[in-house]
């Protein structure tokens, strides 16, 4: 049995454990080297790209009782107290839940008071973009005559919720989606040190998943580890992270053309026995619904295809049934009813509906045929010479 690793063992502690964000950890690093220090930072960028992390490791930086410095040591008290989360000094502050004005007045309040041991006061504003209106204007009245040695470091996932006047007083940084080729790097270090046996293709899956988030690929590889035996392969991987495998997919698509709901029920459950999430399998039927107009319609399809799959021929019987306006109706419940689906209280009976209006679709002529067949009917003469 593999050991049990925490992505919490694995949040970056320094400026080089951070991945991707190469050219903000630099800046951050020099800023500090040359005392050019701005009172509020501005951390823009997708969920998972390393912000707050880098924000806990800029504070440590500012706090060190070595500091300010590029390295902090990570073994003083203010090191330990940031990492953990209890330092007295660095306050993080989740504007999600504290977004009034008597929130960001109280912390007005607070910001006059001098650090109760460390150098400076570092407030972490996390999710910044929450604050009501009244609020962004008390905190503003904060970063135009900024204490000295207290810092903002603000972070959001929608820079363009953030109102102009905090802009021009913050200096911003725009974390990048993180590559999947540095993310799987950071997995391939980790799998080193806690010694786990796991090929290089299940981590580039795990990599590819993840969205170019760290904290989801470490999420992912959490659970990877923890359902897995000695070795992990891609066969361990698949399930876990919703992937569904050329086969199933073709059984559930044969099940629609052929009108055969039997098909399409025990697909569904053997992917449910198999332990896949549905909501993954949801994702890839769809793609590959979409995929398959592509191969329908398109004569090079390599670089328009979502998917990777093994054999294309498999997908003749079911190509040779369906014209393409069979798979846009098809692709279109499949969309327009992915709400109706990730809102089912049991997700088996979502996906099942979705099928079922498919299966529908086949009894329905479509409307075109409808018109054509009307048209011959009123106007059997202009058909016979059309
Ligand atoms: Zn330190």
């Amino acid at each position: 049995m593999a050991t049990k690793v925490t992505a919490l063992n694995w949040r970056p502690q320094t400026f080089s454990d951070l991945v991707g964000q190469g050219v903000i950890s630099t800046t951050l690093q020099n800023a500090i080297r040359h005392d050019r220090l701005h009172h509020a930072y501005l951390f823009a960028g997708l969920r998972g790209s390393g912000k707050t992390s880098t924000a806990r490791i800029f504070a440590k930086a500012l706090n060190c009782e070595k500091g300010p410095t590029p390295e902090p040591c990570l073994k003083c008290a203010s090191c330990k107290e940031i990492r953990d989360g209890n330092s007295m000094d660095v306050i993080e502050i989740d504007a999600a839940s504290n977004n009034s004005v008597d929130n960001i007045r109280e912390l007005r309040e607070m910001v006059r008071y001098n650090a109760a041991r460390d150098k400076n006061k570092i407030y972490i504003i996390d999710e910044v973009h929450m604050l009501s209106t009244s609020a962004f204007n008390a905190l503003l009245k904060t970063l135009e005559e900024p204490p000295p040695n207290v810092f903002f470091i603000m972070a959001t996932t929608e820079l363009h919720k953030i109102p102009a006047t905090i802009l021009s007083r913050s200096q911003q940084f725009d974390f990048k989606q993180i590559p999947a080729s540095e993310i799987e790097k950071r997995v391939e270090e980790i799998v080193k040190v806690e010694k786990i046996n796991i090929t290089k293709e299940a981590i580039g899956l795990i990599a590819t998943a993840a969205k170019g988030s760290m904290r989801d690929a470490l999420s992912l590889f959490d659970q990877v580890v923890a359902a897995s035996g000695e070795e992990i392969t891609v066969l361990e991987v698949e399930p876990i992270l919703g992937l569904v495998k050329d086969i199933h997919l073709v059984n559930l698509m044969e099940g629609v053309v052929t009108d055969s709901v039997e098909r399409v029920l025990t697909t569904i459950s053997e992917l449910i026995n198999s332990g896949h999430d549905l909501k993954g399998v949801y994702d890839s039927f769809t793609s590959f619904v979409r995929d398959l107009i592509v191969l329908k319609s398109v004569t090079h399809t390599s670089e328009i295809l979502v998917r990777q799959y093994g054999d294309p021929s498999q997908f003749k019987d079911i190509l040779d049934q369906v014209t393409h306006a069979d798979l846009v109706r098809y692709l279109n419940v499949l969309v327009s009813g992915e709400q109706v689906f990730r809102q089912a209280s049991v997700p088996q009976y979502g996906l099942e509906l979705v099928l079922f209006k498919m299966l529908e679709l086949k009894k329905l002529q479509p409307l075109e045929t409808l018109i054509s067949d009307l048209q011959s009917l009123s106007f059997p003469d202009q058909k016979k010479n059309g």
